[in-house]
């Protein structure tokens, strides 16, 4: 049998994509690497629409929130498992010059679906200070990643399409006109390798090291996830994921102290509490020079792909953008010159 697709590596691209092309027919077999630490493993699984100091509208946010909701909400439906949490995510304001920026903005039409009725929302004051106020964004919510992840893998060794290898394009063989390894074959090959500094090196990968943490606290919201100069967002019962930090400096799955220290001042700025820390973990999410993702087919191999450089937007993204990987495989339709990985040739 000749396989339609090797998908090279599991994290959420791989977890999406691998799901996308079974649901659409194609026949696949999913080779994942499992290490400690990966950026999907650990991430924090928020999805945010509007982001960064300037309050940005994410990168084609009225296509990508959507149709991410969607897709894990049948997910969740197909496998029987909760992974997917919508949830409103609250900004707030650290100065009356940022509460004047978004009145200037709110009422723009590219925010309407994704804000709430006020421009302005007050949070308690026993939990958050916020003598600025918030405002309220919609159409996000929290992934569980590693659930999800692991569901998507369950699914797949059911129906003999995981299995457990490191692959490097230089393991594979050519053989009847399909990728070969070890007497598996396919027609097609993704690599979803997160940052890969070997078999796509000529690639402008500038990977961001994050460390992030779990705290526990009974004084925060379980029913939003807030932002001030980092996040906190619920993940059970008492406990919340905070965070988290960016180093393009050094690159490694260390926690430091440093890094710790970061997200309580952070969080110190906006929160009531001083939550215990649970868990502490670091990661190197995928991002790229021009902060665009990394998709389209190996300059020098034909039928060998790239889905990569989801930087710190894996969770919204990875749906889209799967699909959008699949149509231009599988139909030839043009990628987005944003994403495709051409604008580096
Ligand atoms: C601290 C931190 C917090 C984050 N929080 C968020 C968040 O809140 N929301 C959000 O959207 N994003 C968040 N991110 C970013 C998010 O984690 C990434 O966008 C996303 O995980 C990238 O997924 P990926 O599948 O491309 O890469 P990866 O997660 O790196 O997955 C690649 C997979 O491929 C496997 N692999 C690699 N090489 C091979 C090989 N040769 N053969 C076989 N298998 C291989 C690896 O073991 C891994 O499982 C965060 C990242 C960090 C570090």
């Amino acid at each position: 049998m000749i396989y339609d697709y090797f998908v090279i590596g599991q994290g959420i691209a791989g977890s999406v994509l691998a799901r996308l092309l079974g649901l659409q027919g194609r026949s696949l077999m999913v080779f994942e690497s499992p290490a400690p630490n990966t950026s999907s493993t650990i991430a924090a699984g928020l999805m945010n629409p509007i982001t960064g100091k300037r309050m940005t509208l994410t990168w084609k946010a009225a296509e990508m929130f959507p149709e991410a909701k969607k897709f894990y909400q049948n997910a969740e439906q197909d496998y029987g498992v909760e992974f997917y949490y919508p949830l409103p995510v609250y900004r707030v304001f650290s100065s009356v010059g940022e509460q004047n920026d978004w009145m200037a903005k709110w009422h723009e039409d590219r925010y309407q679906p994704f804000i709430g009725a006020n421009a302005l929302e007050t949070l308690r004051s026993d939990r958050y200070i916020n003598p600025h106020d918030a405002m309220r964004v919609d159409g996000g919510g929290r992934l569980q990643v590693s659930t999800f992840i692991d569901a998507v893998k369950s699914h797949l060794v059911e129906q003999g399409a995981w299995l457990e290898r490191h692959i490097n394009l230089n393991d594979l063989r050519v053989e009847e006109g399909a990728y070969a390894y070890e007497g598996i074959k396919a027609k097609k090959v993704v690599f979803c390798t997160g940052y890969d500094p070997l078999n796509w090196s000529f690639l402008p990968f500038t990977p961001m090291k994050g460390e992030v943490l779990q705290v526990k606290s009974d004084r925060l919201d379980r029913d939003k996830i807030t932002v001030g100069g980092c996040f906190v967002g619920p993940i059970n019962d008492d406990k919340f994921y905070a965070g988290a930090t960016y180093n393009w400096r050094i690159i490694d799955t260390k926690t430091t102290s440093e890094g710790r220290e970061e997200i309580l001042t952070r969080l110190s700025k906006f929160i009531c509490d001083k939550p215990e820390i649970v868990e502490h973990k670091a990661g190197i999410r995928p991002a790229v020079k021009d902060r665009r993702p990394l998709l389209g087919e190996h300059p020098e191999y034909r039928n060998v792909f790239l889905f990569s450089g989801l930087g710190s937007k894996g969770v919204s993204m990875a749906p889209y953008l799967a699909q959008h990987l699949i149509q231009h495989i599988e139909k030839d339709e043009p990628l987005l010159s944003e994403v495709d990985l051409k604008r580096y040739l």
